[in-house]
């Protein structure tokens, strides 16, 4: 796949996000991993909802835009880092998602924790996601603490902040922001129903079981 390929992607899923109101208008970033150490990227500060092709950035991993032709009026995505620490961390990872779900961040800034067992296509998607303490926005220990924490699992709740969720594609790495979501969703639902009934490790086992073979 070529890079404009992947530049058209990166556009259908961050209307995607939008539409979906996992993102707001200037909030989250996507990238894709290309070959030689390179990344196309979102670019900061402009409308994720109206995402035009050629605002997509290429970067190198030193956080350096290396096509000033089609990206020299932009700005590279403020979490940069933190996508190129991901890909440093993870060779089996091509796509990364940063994203602000309202409920997902509404968790992040407490000291709840996001249900992941309450179904078994949540625990299939989502598997269980790491918690990441809190550092500024755009900060290098911040990118530090995300690297450090990407072996632990494919979705990471950032303390006061969001979610990162990434993958072998970008369906992959938007389907888990979209079901980490809709399981803080669920968590928040059946709390106030009450009498939760989780699946249990057995059950689980048996789901990761499943998987294997399927
Ligand atoms: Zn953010």
């Amino acid at each position: 796949m070529d890079s404009v390929y992947f530049r058209s992607e990166i556009v259908k899923y961050a209307n995607r996000l939008y539409e979906k109101q996992l993102i707001s208008a200037s909030g989250g970033n996507i990238s894709v991993r290309l070959d030689n150490n390179e990344m196309l990227i979102t670019p900061s500060g402009v409308d994720k909802g109206n995402l035009d092709f050629e605002q997509i950035c290429l970067a190198d991993y030193e956080g350096n835009i290396s096509n000033p032709t089609e990206s020299s009026n932009l700005k590279l995505s403020m979490e940069s880092q933190m996508h190129i620490a991901i890909y440093k961390a993870r060779s089996d990872v091509n796509t990364i998602i940063h994203s602000h779900p309202l409920f997902a961040s509404a968790y992040s800034a407490t000291n709840e924790k996001i249900s992941t067992n309450l179904t078994g296509e949540i625990f299939a998607i989502v598997g269980k996601p790491a918690y990441v303490e809190y550092a500024r926005m755009g900060s290098l220990t911040l990118a530090e603490l995300v690297g450090n924490s990407a072996a632990e699992s494919n979705v990471l709740i950032l303390a006061n902040h969001g979610v990162i969720a990434f993958g072998k594609d970008l369906f992959e790495a938007y389907n888990r922001s979209e079901i980490i979501e809709y399981a803080a969703h669920l968590t928040f639902i059946t709390k106030l129903i009450g009498n939760i009934n989780c699946l249990d490790n057995e059950k689980l086992n048996a789901i990761t079981d499943f998987l294997k073979n399927y």
